[in-house]
């Protein structure tokens, strides 16, 4: 095998594998360095989405909706089901089928496009020498035309929570062999509300605390605050302005203190996720003459189309700058394969989409109305509830609504911010409007099926002028 590639991408998440697969599609010589691997020293590829993110992550919901539903909403539809009872190691078992379908997936598709997969550690030196470095030690050098670097992100951990068997991260979230009776989570973001929606589901009594004084920050804060309604209604204790200062572990039962507005307070749990965020990872991986250099928060410094500070040198995903998505990164793996291959690709960083994916589900793209606000721009707001959707209730989930951000002077949709049933789906179709700057008209001209949840994404483009149907609408025109 000659050292020498057109291409080598450092990492293979969703960021990295999908920039080294569309690189060999265009007929580079392609090679991909992953260093994690199995206990039994397979190499792992697939990153943090599909091991200990986005895909068992999403196989937890999926199961404890299941049991949430059959446990208390099967009633409705006339179905008796008894005694209903969750089987938790079956539940993870059936996840980790499909975490280990998946990352075996990318293997084939490695093979099937002739990526090179090398297990081990990157390290980018000058002159676009990568030296890797395998799990027995022995370091290769290997020379590239270009690099891309997608090593991705890993959990912030704060010093009042540092973790042990009690205290874990999503990884050790997603693998509990059993239901805690008390579940702290710190941190309502993403995550903490993904994975205490899991563990609430199934049993545990959860309590989320969180720092900041508003729920949801960056989003639509009409939607956050619905959203915060629904959660308490299922029974998630999410203390607001709190902030974990310390914690003690004794015997299995967490001790955490924390101050919030009535000073300092504490509780036990039997577990403890932190979920306070991730940070750019890049520990050990750009000798001091690789050139690449850091922005102020530790991501890689790159411009709009992923370059670093060294011609050929790339970096996409969660290394570098804008939302932690995996989407995003995979889009950025595309754009900088087909501009190595000398395309113009760009990625549209206005049209990202951001799901939430408790019950309801939570997805946006675009500007909320308080980022509207602050820049000044004038909007029209159509909305329309899930309550007024035919096959919402036919589907007992008619909670929630579609909310549409149109500029005032253009009628160019700007946001649009959903929460409800299927919103993960339904808010492709705003970002493919958006995409294609679609007015709130076109949306509202263009002919939804019916009965369909979508219908009420329809509805809310019509409610922007006053012409919603179903709904009585907020203004008329
Ligand atoms: P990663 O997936 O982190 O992959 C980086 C890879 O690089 C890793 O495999 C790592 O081992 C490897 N690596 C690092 N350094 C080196 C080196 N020096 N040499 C060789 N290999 C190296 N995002 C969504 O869009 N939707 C979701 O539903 C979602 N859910 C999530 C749920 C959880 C619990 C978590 C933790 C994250 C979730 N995310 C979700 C975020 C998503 O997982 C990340 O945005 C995504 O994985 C980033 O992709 P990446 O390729 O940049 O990095
Ligand atoms: P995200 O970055 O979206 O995953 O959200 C992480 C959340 O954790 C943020 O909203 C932070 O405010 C919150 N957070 C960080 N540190 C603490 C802490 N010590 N106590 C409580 N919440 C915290």
């Amino acid at each position: 095998m000659s050292n020498k590639f057109d291409v080598i991408v450092i990492g293979a998440g969703p960021a990295g594998y999908v920039a080294a697969i569309r690189c060999a599609q265009l007929g580079m010589k392609t090679a991909c360095i992953e260093k994690w691997t199995s206990e039994t020293g397979k190499q792992i590829l697939g990153g943090t989405c599909l091991n200990v993110g986005c895909i068992p992550s999403k196989a937890l919901l999926e199961s404890s909706h299941k049991f949430e539903e059959a446990k208390h909403q099967f009633d409705v539809h006339g179905i008796a089901t008894g005694d209903v009872a969750m089987d938790v190691s079956k539940m993870m078992a059936r996840k980790d089928t499909i975490v280990r379908n998946l990352t075996s997936g990318i293997g084939s598709l490695f093979k099937a496009n002739g990526v090179q997969s090398i297990q081990g550690t990157g390290r980018l030196l000058g002159g676009k020498v990568v030296e890797v470095t395998d799990n027995s030690g022995n370091v290769t050098q290997y020379d590239a035309d270009n690099v891309i670097i997608a090593t991705g992100s890993r959990p912030v951990d704060i010093p009042p929570a540092p973790l042990g068997d009690d205290i874990v991260d999503n990884t050790g979230a997603l693998a509990f062999q059993e239901v805690p009776k008390r579940l702290g989570v710190i941190g309502a973001g993403v995550i903490g509300l993904e994975l205490g929606s899991v563990w609430a589901r199934l049993g545990s009594e959860v309590t989320v605390l969180e720092a900041q004084e508003t729920f949801l920050g960056s989003m639509d804060q009409q939607i956050a605050k619905e959203a915060l309604k629904h959660f308490k209604n299922q029974g998630l204790d999410i203390r607001l302005k709190a902030r974990v200062t310390g914690t003690e572990t004794k015997r299995g039962t967490v001790k955490v203190m924390f101050e919030d507005t009535k000073g300092a307070q504490e509780l036990k749990f039997d577990k403890l996720i932190v979920a306070v965020g991730r940070k750019p990872f890049t520990e050990g991986l750009l000798s001091a003459d690789s050139g690449v250099n850091l922005d102020e928060r530790g991501f890689i410094f790159v411009d709009d189309h992923c370059q670093t500070d060294v011609p050929g040198v790339f970096a996409v995903g969660d290394v570098v700058r804008g939302p932690m998505l995996a989407h995003k990164g995979m889009e950025e793996g595309v754009m900088v394969a087909e501009r190595i291959a000398g395309q113009k690709t760009q990625v549209n960083y206005d049209c990202i989409p951001g799901v939430i994916y408790t019950h309801p589900e939570i997805a946006s793209v675009g500007k909320t109305e308080e980022q509207l606000k602050a820049e000044g721009v004038e909007y029209n707001v159509g909305s329309c509830p899930f309550a007024a959707n035919g096959r919402a209730m036919a589907a007992n989930a008619a909670v929630g609504q579609v909310k549409v951000l149109a500029d005032a002077a253009t009628d160019r949709v700007l946001g649009v911010h959903i929460i409800g049933p299927q919103a993960s789906e339904l808010i492709a179709q705003a970002v493919i409007a958006m995409e294609f700057g679609a007015s709130a008209e076109d949306l509202g001209l263009t002919m939804f099926a019916h009965p369909t949840l979508s219908e009420t994404m329809h509805e809310a483009a019509l409610a922007v002028h006053g012409h919603a149907i179903h709904i009585a609408n907020r203004k008329k025109r």
